[in-house]
This record gives structure tokens, C-alpha cells and sequence, in this order.
């Protein structure tokens, strides 16, 4: 197993594209409660998990419930794609409000590998999924910059499937 190491109190960012296995590793590693998903924001706020209109109160609901967390010093994993800068600057500064470290997990994977499973997946359209892995690669390399004190790189299906993670205090 390769040890992500995380502050046992930590605001943990997933980072990637659609189809890059933030869900599943999110269901792997954590549990239900402490992961907030915009999906399932956004089906609370509208009905429907794809109703991207409904994106910006689905996020201010999932921030509200992270705030409440962290004042109890829970920690929280946010899944959602965070592959642009001012996505990920609302993480950090809701993190820094509570005094909590912002962590980042990257999901990085081959194009060929997300784009197969997007065929069953989400269907998403090949410019979107092109536009996406194109935000993620001009992301990774800013992350630590923007205030995450720890950003765990997973390139490959094989380090998605060794990785665990390890509490620190
Ligand atoms: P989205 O941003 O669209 O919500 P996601 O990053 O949450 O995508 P998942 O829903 O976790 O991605 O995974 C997408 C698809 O890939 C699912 O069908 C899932 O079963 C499959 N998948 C995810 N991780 C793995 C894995 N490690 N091995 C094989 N298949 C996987
Ligand atoms: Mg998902």
C-alpha cells in the first residue's frame, strides 16, 4: 500500500475529471458521512444530480454543512472536480476559517483511461472530457501555490488501487 498521509483534521479536496474514480475512492476511503458530494448536493437542492443549473445553491448548501464540520473539527472530503482555481479557492478559505488543513488528492489519470469509462458513465460529450483533462494538467503543478499543505499526485489505475490513507496528527 502507498500511505497518502493527511492531517487527521483536514478539508480534503478530490481533484479531477469526470470519470477519474473520485466516488469510488471516496466510498473506498471514507466514510459516507464525512464526504460531500455535489451530486448528491445538488440532487438535494433540485431533484436531480445533473441539474447543473442548480450548481452554484448546491455548493453553498455543501459549504454550509463543510463549515459546520469543521467547527467540530470533523473531518471532510469534498467530491467534487475542483479543477478550476477559484473552485478550489473557495476550498482552501473555508478551510482556513476553521483553521483546518486543505489537502488535495489528484486524480491525474491516462486521458484513454477516463474517457473509456466516461463511455458508460456520465456519456459526456469528447470536447467537454477534452476541455477537462486540459484544466486538470494546467491545475496540478499550481495546487501547493493556492494553499494546500499536502497534494497527493495518483497518475495511474495502479496507484489509485495501492493507495490508502494515513492519519496524521
Ligand atoms: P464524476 O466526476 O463524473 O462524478 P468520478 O471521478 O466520481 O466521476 P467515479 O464515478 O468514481 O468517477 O468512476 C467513474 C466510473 O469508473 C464508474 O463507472 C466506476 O465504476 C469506474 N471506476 C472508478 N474507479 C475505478 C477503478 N479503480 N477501477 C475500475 N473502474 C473504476
Ligand atoms: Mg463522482
Amino acid at each position: 500500500m502507498t500511505k497518502l498521509a493527511i492531517p487527521d483534521l483536514s478539508l480534503v479536496a478530490l481533484v479531477g475529471v469526470s470519470g477519474s474514480g473520485k466516488s469510488t475512492f471516496a466510498r473506498t476511503h471514507f466514510a459516507p458521512t464525512q464526504v460531500l458530494s455535489s451530486d448528491r448536493f445538488r440532487g438535494l437542492v433540485a431533484d436531480d444530480e445533473n441539474d447543473q443549473s442548480a450548481t452554484p445553491d448546491a455548493f453553498d448548501a455543501l459549504y454550509y454543512v463543510a463549515d459546520k464540520r469543521l467547527r467540530a473539527g470533523r473531518l471532510t472530503v469534498v467530491d467534487a472536480m475542483h479543477l478550476h482555481r477559484e473552485d478550489r479557492a473557495k476550498l482552501v478559505a473555508a478551510a482556513r476559517a476553521r483553521d483546518v488543513l486543505p489537502v488535495a488528492i489528484v486524480f491525474d489519470l491516462p486521458e484513454a483511461v477516463t474517457r473509456r469509462r466516461n463511455a458508460e458513465h456520465r456519456a459526456l460529450p469528447g470536447h467537454v472530457l477534452r476541455r477537462q483533462q486540459e484544466a486538470l494538467r494546467r491545475s496540478v503543478r499550481h495546487l501547493a501555490k493556492e494553499g494546500f499543505r499536502k497534494v497527493h499526485v495518483l497518475s495511474t489505475v495502479d496507484d489509485v488501487a495501492a493507495a490508502g490513507i494515513e492519519y496524521e496528527k
